[in-house]
């Protein structure tokens, strides 16, 4: 968008220092860009077709968009570099299509590996189920799985993909889809979908984000609001 910042910021030159210092100094990029084009996805038309970035830096935080969709020789250049940190989080997510046992063994070689999924659809479930049993049979048990809502779904499927995830023991992330065209484009969460309410919108997202303290209490009891009790954390209560 270089007309939205032509009065804030100079566009193209090389910069005196690297951008993702300052977002996050464990991170890093090994590729950038996607060979795939899906609909709710921003990457293809922000960082446009995949490239390799031969000499990465070797951080534990790998942002690479579709790292799978790299070529064999730089997908293993990564692996062998990786292999010199005590963790690694693939943390944009691996393509569940494209996750095979190979993969999953090289990965395996890192000493402390998180894998990450998505469930974009419910045609994806049972390459995700695939993608996520492969992971465990090679001892890759720290598994998350984003999950995107909000974009083609209603309300009733959104909460059975996230449900299915959690059954599977692994504790969703949830992805509310965000249009970066249009009226909705510059106002984060403004966009709700037909067939939802602000609200049940909201709910899922918020509820889903916070497993970790909320698995006690079944969505159906989860209110989150001005009425909630006083002293409760977040003021979500059952
Ligand atoms: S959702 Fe993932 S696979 Fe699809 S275009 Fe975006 S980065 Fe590529």
């Amino acid at each position: 968008m270089p007309e939205y910042l032509a009065d804030v910021a100079e566009i193209g030159g090389e910069l005196p220092y690297r951008p993702l210092d300052f977002h996050n100094p464990m991170a890093t990029f090994t590729s950038r860009g996607c060979v795939n084009r899906c609909e709710f996805c921003a990457v293809h038309r922000i960082e446009g077709d995949l490239i390799e970035i031969e000499d990465f830096l070797v951080r534990p935080i790998v942002c690479d968009n579709n790292l799978l969709a790299t070529s064999i020789t730089h997908f293993n250049r990564v692996i062998d570099r990786l292999k010199t940190l005590p963790f690694v989080d693939f943390n944009q997510g691996l393509e569940a299509g494209r996750f095979e046992i190979y993969h999953a063994r090289r990965i395996a070689e890192i000493k402390h590996a998180k894998v990450r999924f998505s469930l974009d659809s419910w045609e994806d479930k049972p390459e995700v189920h695939r993608a996520i049993d492969t992971a465990r049979e090679h001892g890759l048990n720290d598994i998350g799985v984003y999950v995107l809502v909000g974009f083609n779904d209603t309300p009733a499927e959104a909460r059975e993909k996230l449900e299915w995830i959690r059954s599977l023991g692994i504790r969703p992330n949830v992805m509310r889809f965000q249009p970066i065209e249009g009226e909705f484009a510059m106002a984060k969460n403004s966009y709700v979908l037909k067939g939802w309410t602000k609200k049940e919108l909201e709910d899922v997202t918020r509820y889903y984000s916070r497993l970790r303290f909320l698995e006690h209490i079944p969505f159906e009891k989860y209110h989150y609001g001005p009425t909630a009790v006083a002293g409760s954390l977040f003021g979500e209560v059952a």
